[in-house]
């Protein structure tokens, strides 16, 4: 995917990011723009698009990129309290950058799981 796809630029160095974990075949890194006071994004260095493709295609690697959501969330001092953990999918699921992303989110109590009740 390589120079079209935002993250891949971030795992090759091409764009700066704040990097909190890094493992052989993950990474975590700061979102720009965060929506609670621990807000990371950990994703699998090779670039599958959406969490479904991953699951299918590696899901060993599905379960690094979770192992590392939760080493964050320790290192972060989330395990106390809580967390959320959030992979946003397809048009439905708000995914604005498609190469597959768990959102960690902690550090404050984050409200309702859907900001309104669509059933
Ligand atoms: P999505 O809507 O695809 O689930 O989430 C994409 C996330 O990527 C958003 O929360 C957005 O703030 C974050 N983001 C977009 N561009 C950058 C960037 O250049 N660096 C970092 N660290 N996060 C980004
Ligand atoms: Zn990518």
């Amino acid at each position: 995917m390589g120079s079209d796809c935002l993250f891949c630029r971030i795992v090759a160095g091409e764009i700066p990011a704040t990097v909190v974990r890094e493992t052989p075949r993950t990474l975590a890194f700061r979102d720009i723009a965060p929506k609670a006071p621990v807000h990371v994004l950990v994703i699998p260095k090779e670039h599958y698009a959406d969490v479904a493709t991953l699951a299918e295609g590696d899901p060993a690697l599905a379960g690094e990129v979770l192992a590392t959501a939760a080493a964050v969330a320790e290192d972060e001092g989330l395990l106390g309290d809580g967390f959320r953990l959030m992979f946003n999918t397809g048009a439905y699921g708000g995914q604005e950058v498609f190469h597959v992303h768990g959102h960690l989110f902690g550090g404050a109590p984050l409200g309702p799981m859907l900001a309104r009740d669509l059933a």
